[in-house]
């Protein structure tokens, strides 16, 4: 495996920790990997070997990882929460998960629990009582605290369609709907509906607040427009560091898919602007953070509240798929939760618009596809292996082939070798199975029919598509939110004393970011 050795000699790409635990726990910081070979619009240079093979093609790799961890005391650690050993059995997990002493925190999973059992049943959303099994054979949640329950009443009330509507054809149907759910633009910039082109806005016309996350280049700090007081996320990313990372062609191509895509489980973009130093993306603020806080806060969910999520993301995919886009970046840091919880898939740093292969190596260690790992050339494909391994790593806590040894990694993705756990069940892991199967030919998601044949295995029985896409099923777990533009379901970082809307000098890098 003399590649594997090679591409970590090239990415030296660690998982962090950011709890110093060791052994087998989930990783709790990652990073991604991509290559600095840039994919041209077409990808006419298929490398025709391994990127990662014994042969030199020019190919080098980096590590993109938060330039800053966040510091110690996160607003959640400092809540009450239940401690569920790492690998305990359901039973035990079940019986943690309702103390009655519990915090609000504590009882948002209980709340999480029923509301994707009501989920699983097909239910409205008013189902708090009766909660399906959530593992087999295991008894309902008794709740403690019913008036909390209560609180969380379904956030949405399915609303009756208008006569007409019920006989468009359903993708039509569809896209209506999530047109209508995302009322992002304020009264100043509704003047008509923009093209891409003309998303521009002015950094003067926001007023900057806290950093609620980094990423691989830059930071997104919570922003409010002054005229009209809505939250935004501004995510800054530094010219040059871009520049020397290679990477101005996904960045602009991150910018033209965010300003194409219009889905209700795809944050979407207000605008975006420049100055000497950095290059601006606005967008609508999630206020709920990443679900990777919440499934390390919770060790794993039990496999409705998966299914939930799962089914939520697979839409997203679906929906970028139909536009010729993979994501390229699916894992749980980059699924955010809206205030009702539903899901907003985030950066799209590494997606990309491809008509038939693409070949560049870009990702998260745990969740590449074996195709990419070996640069055979790849297409949407990635996105469904992917989205195996986030099944997994809900149901789990932990993505299946996990190694902090990033040699030992990459060689189980290959080898494809997966230890299930106790507690996944028949039907999912003949799911999981089916998505993380190497040869393209038989994976699901990659056939003739594509994703119709997710939706249709057993797993997703339960679900009704057409209301999941409306957004009329009620979520697991609201996030708590206590007043506008809450950043409590974030981490914390450092702030940086940074100056934004510097135009003192001349842009070195003005020929390259011309769409901002
Ligand atoms: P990114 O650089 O796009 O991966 O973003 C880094 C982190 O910033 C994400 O993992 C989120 O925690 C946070 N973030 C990104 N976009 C948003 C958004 N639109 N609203 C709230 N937080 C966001």
């Amino acid at each position: 495996m003399a590649f594997i050795n090679k591409i970590l000699q090239k990415t030296k790409s660690k998982i962090s920790d950011r709890d110093g635990s060791s052994g087998m726990s989930p990783p709790t910081e990652r990073s991604s990997v991509y290559t600095q070979y840039i994919d041209s619009p077409t990808d006419p240079t298929p490398l025709p070997n391994s990127p990662l093979g014994g042969q030199n093609y020019g190919v080098s790799l980096g590590v993109a990882s938060s330039s800053q961890p966040p510091m110690h005391g996160y607003p959640y650690q400092q809540q009450q929460h239940v401690s569920v050993p790492y690998k305990q059995s359901a039973p035990q997990l079940q019986k943690h998960m309702v103390p009655s002493n519990a915090a609000p925190g504590v009882q948002s999973l209980t709340s999480m629990a029923t509301r994707a059992a009501s989920f699983s049943a097909g239910a409205s959303g008013s189902e708090y009582t009766a909660p399906q099994t959530l593992y087999p054979g295991q008894q309902p949640i008794q709740y403690q605290n019913t008036a909390y329950v209560q609180q969380q009443q379904p956030v949405v009330q399915p609303q009756p369609q208008p006569q007409q509507q019920q006989h468009q054809p359903q993708q039509q149907q569809q896209q209506q709907q999530w047109e209508q759910s995302v009322p992002l633009q304020t009264a100043a910039m509704q003047t008509t509906k923009q093209p891409y082109e003309d998303k521009h806005v002015h950094l003067d016309e926001f007023e900057v607040f806290r950093t609620v996350g980094t990423g691989s280049f830059g930071r997104v700090r919570l922003v409010r427009h002054k005229v009209t007081n809505k939250y935004y996320a501004m995510k800054v990313l530094k010219k040059g560091h871009v520049v020397r990372a290679k990477q101005v062609e996904h960045v602009n191509s991150e910018r033209r898919i965010l300003a194409e895509c219009n889905c209700p489980f795809i944050v979407n973009m207000l605008g975006t602007c420049q100055d000497r130093i950095n290059l601006y993306f606005f967008m609508e603020y999630v206020v709920g953070g990443e679900l990777f806080t919440y499934l390390r806060r919770y060790h794993r969910f039990p496999p409705p509240v998966a299914k939930f999520y799962a089914a939520e993301v697979l839409l997203a995919l679906e929906y970028m798929h139909e536009r010729n886009i993979i994501w390229r970046d699916t894992k749980p840091e980059n699924i955010l939760l809206d205030d009702r919880g539903h899901v907003k898939l985030t950066d799209m740093g590494f997606a990309k618009k491809v008509v038939d292969r693409t070949w560049t190596l870009c990702g998260t260690p745990d969740y590449l596809a074996p195709e990419v790992i070996q640069a055979k050339g790849y297409g949407k494909s990635v996105d469904w292996w992917a989205l195996g391994i986030l099944i997994f790593e809900m149901i789990a806590g932990y993505p299946p082939f996990y190694d902090e040894d990033h040699y030992r990694l990459y060689e189980k993705i290959l080898a494809g070798r997966i230890q299930w756990p106790a507690e996944f069940d028949p039907v999912a892991r003949d799911l999981v199975s089916r998505l993380l199967t190497a040869d393209l030919s038989r994976r699901l998601g990659n056939l003739h029919r594509g994703s119709a044949d997710i939706k249709e295995h057993r797993w997703f029985a339960e679900v009704d598509w057409n209301r999941l896409a409306a957004r009329e099923i009620p979520a697991p777990l609201i996030p708590p939110q206590k007043v506008d533009g809450d950043t409590s379901n974030f981490d914390k970082y450092p702030e940086t004393a940074e100056t934004y809307g510097d135009t003192t000098s001349e842009d070195p890098y003005s020929e390259l970011f011309l769409e901002f």
